[in-house]
């Protein structure tokens, strides 16, 4: 990564509202916004969609390796393509969330995403977010921001978006869901979610979305 080169490095726990609030941010600084959440979302539909064994290290792998991903930005957020088809609402079903475990321990299917995050950034500046971005993806990001809120407040907010789909969540499933997905993202192996020691963490809980996107924007242009 060069000196020039601009990233806004986000991560934190599933929930933590980072999506939205990264991509306001992007928006506001005029960077591009890269959700590499929904890269490892891509390449675990990818892999059940071809019924791939995903306890078969070499075939997710390869999987991965030979899917043509496509993140095209749109005024809302991001519209993402496998093999030419628009999985934007399908790498977000409960079924490719549950499994993305599988996966995102694969230490190869990593560094090959992870080189395609690395190429996206590189490019232009951007706002990227996810677990590992601080700490493995872009280490010598200038402005690194560790979103956190409590678990209750995560598991409401998952379920406000929820509501607004029309769906009816249940919330003690819904907060199970979200610890155990976090707990397996902190105690695997290859890139666990941890604050980056030159990260600042920003806890959420209470604050509302205006106030947490003009914290990041601050953040930002001080640290630029
Ligand atoms: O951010 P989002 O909830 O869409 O991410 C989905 C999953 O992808 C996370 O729960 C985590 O397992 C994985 N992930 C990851 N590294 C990233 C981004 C996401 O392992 N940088």
């Amino acid at each position: 990564m060069s000196e020039a080169t601009q990233i806004i490095a986000i991560d934190g726990p599933a929930g933590a509202g980072k999506s939205s609030a990264a991509k306001e941010v992007a928006r506001r600084m005029n960077f591009s916004f890269l959700d590499t959440g929904a890269m490892y979302r891509a390449a675990t539909w990818r892999a059940m969609r071809d019924a791939i064994d995903l306890d078969d290290p070499a075939a997710l792998e390869a999987s991965t390796r030979a899917m043509n991903l496509d993140m095209r930005e749109n005024g809302d957020g991001v519209q993402v393509f496998v093999d030419g088809e628009d999985v934007s609402a399908a790498i977000r079903s409960p079924e490719v969330t549950a499994l993305i475990y599988k996966l995102d321990q694969n230490s190869a299917v990593r560094r090959h995403l992870v080189e395609l995050q690395r190429r996206y950034g590189e490019a232009r500046p951007t706002v990227a977010e996810g677990r590992d971005i601080g700490t493995v993806v872009f280490p010598k990001a200038k402005c690194k921001i560790y979103l956190d809120a409590s678990l209750d407040e995560r598991a409401k907010r998952r379920a406000k978006q929820l509501e607004a789909q029309g769906a009816q969540p249940d919330m003690a499933a819904l907060r199970r869901d979200i610890h155990e997905r976090d707990e397996k993202t902190k105690n695997r192996k290859d890139s666990p979610l941890r604050q980056a020691g030159d990260a600042v963490r920003l806890d959420t809980t209470g604050m509302d979305f205006a106030s947490v996107v003009e914290t990041m924007l601050r953040l930002a242009r001080e640290r630029l």
